[in-house]
């Protein structure tokens, strides 16, 4: 059986890294962004790996914009439900407490806290009928406090509260619900770190360097599996051993 799994953030880094990985595994990836060129992204990602991916654009802020990519997707494959979830779009918009916006706490707490809400909504109920689900979400390392990242680490950890709550309500339906929490992973959205700080946070990692997208996409991929039958409301640490 073909397993069907839909990555948010599937364009960049990590979540790019992950469609990569499940659709070599045979898995069928709805690969989901907001950006424009997602659709080439999963033609990049079939030819990369021989595997199926389709690319749509989803808002994962937005309810209706979730809605509607669930709805399109099952539509595209002719099928009634998806197997596998990973909650993985994000943005920053760091800044000092004292000078974070309104915008820049709502923004965050969208794309993360509802994000995760959104698109968890859409899928549960198919699981729950095929009794069969996993769901995996990004929380980071900053959920226990960064500075310059009230916003962010509120949504991170946020997101850990939420996972492990429905690992308890989902669990008898045998739908397995865990957290990643990444280190300092090499990607677009720690590209722009200074070099100062970027070396500064690398001394901090024992393993004296950041995580690659592939290693963080590995354990999703575990996850993903029926190896993990039994791992639930667990909160898996990719950091290198950091600790903020
Ligand atoms: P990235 O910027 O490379 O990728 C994030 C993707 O999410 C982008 O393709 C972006 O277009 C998409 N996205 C943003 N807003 C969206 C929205 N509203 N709807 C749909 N898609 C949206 O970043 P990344 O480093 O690969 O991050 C992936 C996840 O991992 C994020 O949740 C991030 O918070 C988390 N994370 C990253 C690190 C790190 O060091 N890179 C560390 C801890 C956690």
């Amino acid at each position: 059986m073909t397993r069907i799994a839909i990555i948010t953030g599937a364009g960049s880094g990590i979540g790019y890294a992950t469609s990569v990985k499940l659709a070599s595994k045979g898995y069928t990836v709805i690969m989901g962004d907001i950006r424009d060129n997602i659709q080439e992204k999963a033609k990049e990602v079939e030819a990369k790996t021989k595997g199926k991916a389709i690319g749509l654009r989803v808002n994962v802020a937005d309810w209706n914009s979730c809605r509607e990519f669930y709805e399109s997707a099952l539509k595209i494959l002719g099928v009634d439900h998806v197997d596998i979830l990973v909650n993985n779009a994000g943005i920053i918009r760091d800044a000092l407490f004292v000078k974070m916006t309104p915008e820049q706490w709502d923004e965050v707490i969208k794309v993360h806290l509802y994000g995760t809400f959104n698109m968890t909504k859409q899928v549960v109920e198919g699981m729950i009928k095929y009794n069969w689900g996993r769901i995996i979400n990004m929380s980071s390392a900053s959920w226990q406090g960064n500075i310059g990242q009230a916003n962010y680490a509120a949504a991170k950890a946020g997101i850990i509260g939420f996972t492990k709550t429905l690992a308890r309500e989902l669990g008898k339906y045998n739908i397995t619900v865990n957290a990643i929490v990444p280190g300092f992973i090499d990607t677009p959205m720690t590209a722009s770190v200074p070099e100062k700080v970027r070396n500064m946070i690398i001394d901090r990692i024992p393993m004296k360097r950041m995580g690659t997208p592939e290693e963080v996409a590995n354990i999703i991929a575990f996850l993903s599996s029926e190896e993990a039958s039994y791992i639930n409301g667990a909160v898996i640490e990719v950091t290198g051993g950091l600790v903020l």
